[in-house]
């Protein structure tokens, strides 16, 4: 997969994009980032990206004349979605992973200062991708985090100790909890069933779990969910559970 980055601090990559699995992802050609510096394409004397904005106001607007030169060079040969980072778009999350995850490349355009003007929005971007309902300074922390939890679901990225799979989110519940060595840890052991070596009682367990933990921190993923037989009677269970220590 290729990802072309278009930025006006292209130095801020270079510390996540050369560690752990996304530095492995582009060591064995499975992702190729290009990262493109917008200002390379202003073209007056003082490498101008920015202005203010028509109607007067706070803040500087990113110049569509730059923007429009650097798309252009990016996009010149290819047709790929062209995503502009913005707390305006929707809100990316696992479902938007995986659709990405499928494509051969996508282009992504950070903004900065008050944003882009309109219209290369409007004209030449795709999809506007929100990170979460908060301001940044720029769009470089959001491109990292779209390239992120895109690399992690190619085929290849992940080794066979890392599963995207049992993720949180990918089956649309939160991941049940994990425990590691030792047993017992000051006192606190782990739960009897995952000594058991009995890999169905502990796959239900871990259901359970996964269910109670997205039943309490994120019910809208349970009332989004089509539940199957065993998970409602599971959730059962687990309300059950729930009046029966109140009544004690
Ligand atoms: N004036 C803009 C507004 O109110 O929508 C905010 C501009 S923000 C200070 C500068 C840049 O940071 C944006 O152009 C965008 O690229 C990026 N940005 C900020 N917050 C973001 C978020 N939550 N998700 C994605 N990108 C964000």
């Amino acid at each position: 997969m290729r990802i072309d980055i278009l930025t006006l601090f292209p130095e801020m990559f270079s510390g996540p994009f050369s560690t752990s699995i996304i530095k492995r992802a582009r060591d064995q050609g499975i992702l190729d980032i290009r990262l493109w510096n917008i200002r390379d394409f202003a073209q007056d004397k003082h490498k101008m990206v920015d202005d203010t904005p028509y109607g007067g106001g706070a803040g500087m607007v990113l110049k569509p004349d730059v923007l429009v030169r650097c798309i252009e060079a990016v996009t010149d040969t290819r047709k790929v979605p062209m995503i502009y980072l913005s707390p305006q778009g929707k809100v990316w999350d696992q479902s938007m992973c995986k659709r990405y995850a499928k494509l051969d490349g996508f282009v992504l355009l950070c903004g900065h200062y008050e944003g882009i003007d309109q219209r290369v929005l409007e004209h030449w971007v795709d999809e506007e991708v929100s990170i979460g309902d908060y301001v940044l300074t720029g769009g470089e922390l959001p491109a990292m985090v779209v390239v992120d939890s895109v690399a992690r679901l190619l085929p290849g990225v992940l080794g066979s100790e890392e599963s995207a799979v049992t993720d949180s989110f990918y089956h649309g519940l939160l991941e049940h909890p994990q425990y590691t060595r030792p047993a017992e840890f000051r006192g606190l052991k782990v739960p009897e069933i995952l000594l058991s070596g009995h890999h169905q009682n502990i796959a239900r367990w871990r259901l359970k779990e996964s269910l109670r933990k997205t039943m309490i921190a994120r019910p809208d993923l349970i009332e989004k969910r089509e539940l199957s037989e065993e998970e409602r009677q599971i959730l059962d269970e687990i309300i059950n559970e729930k009046d029966s220590r109140k009544e004690e």
